[in-house]
């Protein structure tokens, strides 16, 4: 008897403690929002063939520094759970096109990531259009990024929301591509753009013969049905030149650096597109 109460009792202490510290990041994240504890981070889109930055990839970073080394993703699930991320979500909006707006002259897109609770909340399109007005952004400058996961429920809201977005000039990027449900039926009918290849294929690139299998393929289906592609998570010269032999001309990634705050992503763009003392070597030929 007596050994069954033991661990149940553990179990029961641990458990609190779990919910405890849960209960707090929950209360910090709400005071976040109050506090307006957020900051955009931009991860450049290098274009090999046009050799320069072509947009950036706006990431939410909760400037707390008890949270700030975690990834966004802990709280952002958190904040899908708690409804929060209609809050957070648009707090990112307005900080994206802010500097959207301030990036304007350089001629780069930006992407921002919309989470499926964002998507399906009513109103949500009519409210990214009014942000969008209030910067006075030029159409085209703008990508949704969204994820395939969550299409699966809702298909007919979601493509009749992304089509009214496409009609406003906004860019639709589908996000990592290739690890949730991928249908083949979403790039037929979605109203999308661009395919982001999923980083656990570039991860294996370099030694896995069928994950470059997976991304040339991937790459050549994009280009038949006119779709552009990047490959997300290139980190080295190697995987850079075997993702451009397969056929994905733009990448993202740690090779040309990771998501830093707007003064540097201004100083990335002058490197590699205005004074082009900085280029990053893909080789070309065909073997
Ligand atoms: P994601 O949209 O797929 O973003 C790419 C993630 O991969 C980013 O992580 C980026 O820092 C990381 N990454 C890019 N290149 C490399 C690389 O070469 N090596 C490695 N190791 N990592 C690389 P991050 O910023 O931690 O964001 C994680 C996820 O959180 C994002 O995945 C996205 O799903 C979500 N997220 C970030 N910001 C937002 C936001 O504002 N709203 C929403 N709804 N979700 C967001
Ligand atoms: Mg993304
Ligand atoms: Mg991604
Ligand atoms: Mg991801």
């Amino acid at each position: 008897k007596e050994s069954s109460t033991k661990p149940s009792f553990l179990y029961d202490v641990s458990l609190s403690l779990v919910a405890s510290r849960e209960q707090r990041m929950e209360l910090d994240l709400a005071n976040a929002i109050t506090n307006q504890e957020f900051q955009m981070a931009l991860q450049a889109q290098y274009s090999n063939v046009e050799e320069r930055i072509i947009g950036f990839e706006a990431l939410i970073r909760w400037t707390n520094p008890k949270y700030s080394a975690e990834s966004p993703l802990k709280f952002i699930q958190m904040a899908e759970h708690n409804n929060m991320i209609v809050d957070i979500g648009r707090i990112a909006l307005h900080e994206t096109f802010l500097i959207a707006k301030e990036l304007e002259p350089y001629n780069v897109h930006i992407s921002i990531n919309v989470s499926p609770v964002q998507m399906l909340q009513a109103g949500f399109v009519n409210e990214v259009i009014s942000i969008f007005e209030q910067y006075d952004l030029k159409p085209g400058s703008i990508s949704l990024e969204i994820t395939e996961t969550f299409l699966i429920d809702s298909f007919e809201l979601v493509i009749n929301k992304l089509n009214i977005f496409k009609r406003h000039g906004f860019n639709i990027h589908l996000d990592d591509f290739g690890t949730g449900y991928s249908s083949l039926q979403y790039l037929r009918d979605l109203p999308i753009n661009t395919i982001k290849i999923d980083k656990a294929f570039i991860d294996d690139v370099e030694t896995d013969a069928h994950s470059r299998a997976i991304v040339t393929m991937i790459s050549n289906l994009a280009k038949n049905i006119d779709l552009d592609v990047i490959a997300e998570g290139v980190e080295t010269e190697r995987q850079n030149n075997i993702v451009f032999k397969a056929g994905c001309n733009v990448i993202q990634g740690y090779l040309i650096g990771p998501p830093v705050p707007k003064e540097v992503a201004i100083k990335l763009i002058e490197d590699y597109n205005i004074n082009k003392t900085k280029k990053i070597h893909v080789i070309k030929t065909k073997t």
